[in-house]
């Protein structure tokens, strides 16, 4: 029997043999021309998979949560005003990140679990508040809404608020255009849709955020983060020469140099079609299963995950079932549905076959849970949506 299961949560995702092999060569030096000149082409390619080519990158040894403290660190002062467009776990996180370093926050909160706020909220707060900065959640991980980034980011330009976008459960999948539309600084972890094991941190910051980085008045509160430290790195490498300030994490860099080529190499628009068929087809699988996504409004369905209701009569005994059926899907996330619903990944490497077999393997765990439905009716539905 083949001991390997299919690994289908929000991250860490599947990643791809060439990638893994780069985690598993001999570490070089951090100062070896060699790997010089990946972590030069490293800062490059992100530019490119973030739509951002006026963007200033920083690649650091650490999760999305360091991403975000980054971000925060770098900008905000005591007493700055910050707006949250809070869609759920992550939203909350941002907030108490940006708390800690003294900013003054006001949420504008969704109207329900699942939704996300309106422009029109979102506008009558940037109004009121005028913040410093606004944080959007391009993908809430713990609920599988997404944001309208898009309209969002024109109206914190609108305003005057520095964007800013945690894009963890989202870059690379999720369609963003970091200058096109606007967004001061995008972020970022490495083990979602960049396809590399956990441990890189990625933040890419556009000039209104190195401009107001640079009239900071105050030291920033944070050694590690500080971009005092990090930016004449990051323009070191990328002249191609060498630096040091903190230890890179160097095959996490050899294994992110494979997966933004690959990335590259399929193309931005293709991919983010491709995340949006596998998750279409997906959820045509859910709908025919009659199964209620947690996202209420189609608009609001992220692409690189879903998040899904167990119907009446299943529980979560039901993911013993799926794994046992061959697939790892993730529980509940958000404190307030968090017994009631599981949540898939499908970004990254993934493809139609992986979502059919774990279709399949869902079937399984539901059939087994005493769930009444059509045997394949899941099935049928995602392979005719792939066809
Ligand atoms: N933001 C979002 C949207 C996330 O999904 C996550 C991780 N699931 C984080 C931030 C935090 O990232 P990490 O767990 O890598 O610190």
């Amino acid at each position: 029997m083949k001991n390997r299961k299919l690994l289908m949560i929000p991250g860490p995702i599947e990643f791809t043999p060439d990638v893994l092999r780069a985690m598993g060569m001999p570490t070089t030096s951090h100062v070896a021309q060699n790997f010089i000149e990946v972590f030069g082409q490293v800062l490059e390619d992100l530019r490119k998979v973030f739509l951002a080519p006026s963007g200033q990158p920083f690649v650091v040894p650490g999760s999305g949560t360091l991403a975000m403290d980054m971000a925060a660190a770098n900008l905000v002062e005591p007493g700055d005003r910050a707006l949250v467009v809070n869609t759920g776990y992550f939203s909350d996180r941002f907030a108490k990140i940006l708390e800690r370093y003294g900013a003054a926050v006001t949420h504008v909160h969704a109207q329900a679990v699942g939704d996300a706020p309106s422009v029109n909220e979102v506008e009558s707060a940037l109004q009121s508040i005028k913040p410093k900065l606004m944080t959007i959640t391009h993908v809430d991980t713990s609920t599988a809404v997404a944001t309208n980034v898009k309209d969002l980011a024109a109206l914190g330009r609108k305003y005057g608020a520095l964007v800013i976008v945690d894009g963890v459960c989202a870059t690379a999948g999720e369609e963003m255009r970091q200058d096109e539309w606007g967004i001061d600084l995008a972020l970022t972890a490495s083990q979602k849709a960049l396809g590399v094991p956990p441990g890189l941190a990625v933040v890419v910051a556009g000039p209104r955020v190195m401009q107001a980085f640079s009239t900071r008045t105050k030291l920033v509160g944070n050694f590690y983060a500080d971009w005092t430290e990090w930016l004449p790195i990051m323009q070191a490498y990328e002249g191609r020469k060498p630096s040091y300030f903190a230890t890179p994490a160097v095959n996490l860099m050899w294994a992110l140099h494979v997966s933004l080529k690959g990335i590259l190499a399929e193309g931005m628009e293709v991919r983010f079609a491709r995340h949006k068929k596998l998750s279409d087809a997906f959820k045509a699988a859910v709908s025919a299963l009659n199964l209620k996504q947690v996202p209420t409004r189609p608009e609001n369905c992220a692409t690189t995950l879903s998040g899904v209701y167990y119907p009446q009569g299943v529980d979560k005994g039901i993911l013993k079932y799926i794994d046992e059926a061959g697939v790892i899907v993730a529980g509940g996330l958000h404190p307030a549905i968090r017994e009631q619903y599981f949540r898939v990944g499908h970004m990254g490497a993934v493809t139609g076959s992986d979502v059919i077999a774990t279709v399949a393997a869902i079937e399984s765990g539901l059939s087994r849970s005493g769930y009444i439905f059509e045997k394949g009716v899941g099935v049928v539905a995602a392979q005719r949506h792939l066809l």
